[in-house]
């Protein structure tokens, strides 16, 4: 078969490889539609899981089961199935722990185009079938399902890492696809005020859309300062990080009353430590909480966002700036998401 594929630190191109082989827990399933991520742009130009050589790419994907194994109880050939991007062992002691998406290792329940080969493959393998996919409802379009593999999982595991509660005033920092989401989270969470940074006009434009009250541009002032002066110099209840760099965290503390939490989703590519501001952080006893995680996967969690599509409440079709149709258009849409044009939030291919 063919696949889209890392070739090695900075390389990409097509592959010819074999299918790969269903296990009896497992499903093979063909991609509908997928789009490539901010994450598959780390893994090629910045080398962030180190080398890698002819693993296909991709791990936001709706697809078609085209095999399952003799365990698998209820998929069947033919179904149209969400896929997460995180796939996790249930049966590990992670897992048991409440951990999933650390199973066997520290995130190593990121499998697809990290530990074996990604969707942007014609046929792609998924490990423990009935845990980890879920039916694609009739009447939600596969390329708004496939913002469910990652970028709501994500951007909506930032919200629970920061414990978003009624009527909190919330930040996220960082309005790319992920960040979007976590603002959407926070709104369905019942943030009051909710500030967003980024400085694209169409993110800010979206960001307000899917509920932000103000935007902060990071790139006409200080932050902190800015956010400082729209709270009367009391900071927000909750931070989500989506976006910025390791010193993104000495403004989030900054900016976080006593007592509040933040939820960084965002990857940290670079450095050895993260800085916490001393007196900010309370010397110690502020009692400022910063949590970071990988977003969890599994089918429950697929279930659950995709009724939020079904119902209403929550729509990903924002998201998509870039559509494209056919197989072949996969090395577009992933330079696409290296090159990041202005206008861009999340290509997607149909195929
Ligand atoms: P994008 O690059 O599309 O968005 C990043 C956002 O951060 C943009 O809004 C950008 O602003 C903003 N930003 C950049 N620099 C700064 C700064 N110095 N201060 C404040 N804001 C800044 O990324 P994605 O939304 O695709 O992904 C976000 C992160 O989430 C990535 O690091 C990605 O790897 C990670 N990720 C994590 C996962 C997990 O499970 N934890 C899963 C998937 C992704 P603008 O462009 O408007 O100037
Ligand atoms: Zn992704």
């Amino acid at each position: 078969m063919k696949g889209y594929a890392m070739l090695g630190i900075g390389k990409v191109g097509w592959i010819e490889k074999n299918a790969p082989e269903c296990g009896p827990l497992d499903a093979i399933v063909k991609p509908i539609a997928v789009s490539p991520c901010t994450s598959d742009v780390h893994t090629v130009w910045e080398g962030a899981i180190g080398e890698r050589s002819d693993m296909i790419l991709g791990h936001e994907a709706v697809g078609e089961i085209t095999e399952v194994g003799k365990l698998v109880k209820d998929f069947k050939v033919g179904d149209k199935v969400i896929v997460p991007a995180i796939t996790p062992d249930w049966g590990s002691i992670e897992a048991q722990a409440g951990y999933s998406m650390h199973s066997g290792g520290m995130l190593a329940g990121w499998k697809f185009s990290n530990f074996k080969d990604g969707v942007f493959g014609e046929y792609f393998h998924v490990n423990e079938a009935d845990a980890n996919l879920a039916i694609l409802p009739d009447g939600i379009k596969p390329e708004d399902a496939v913002m469910l593999s990652d970028m709501v999982p994500t951007g909506f595991h930032g919200v629970e890492l920061a414990d978003v509660q009624f009527g909190d005033s919330v930040l996220v920092v960082g309005i790319g696809p992920v960040g979007l989401m976590a603002v959407a989270g926070a709104a369905l969470r019942g943030a009051s005020k909710l500030y967003a940074v980024g400085s694209r006009p169409n993110c800010a434009r979206i960001a307000k859309e899917y509920g932000a009250t103000d935007i902060i541009n990071y790139r006409e002032g200080d932050i902190v300062e800015q956010v400082l002066e729209k709270s009367h110099g009391t900071g927000v209840d909750k931070i989500i990080i989506a976006g910025g760099d390791n010193d993104t965290f000495i403004q989030a503390v900054k900016m976080l009353k006593p007592g509040g939490r933040i939820g960084n989703v965002n990857y940290l590519g670079e450095g050895d430590y993260i800085r916490i501001p001393r007196t900010e952080w309370g010397c110690g006893m502020g009692h400022k909480i910063i949590a970071g995680g990988l977003m969890p996967g599994g089918r429950l969690r697929m279930e659950k966002l995709v009724s939020l599509m079904q119902t209403g409440r929550l729509d990903t079709s924002k998201l998509l700036t870039h559509r494209f149709q056919g197989f072949d258009h996969i090395e577009e849409a992933l330079l696409l998401m290296k090159n990041k044009p202005s206008d861009l939030i999340k290509p997607v291919v149909t195929i």
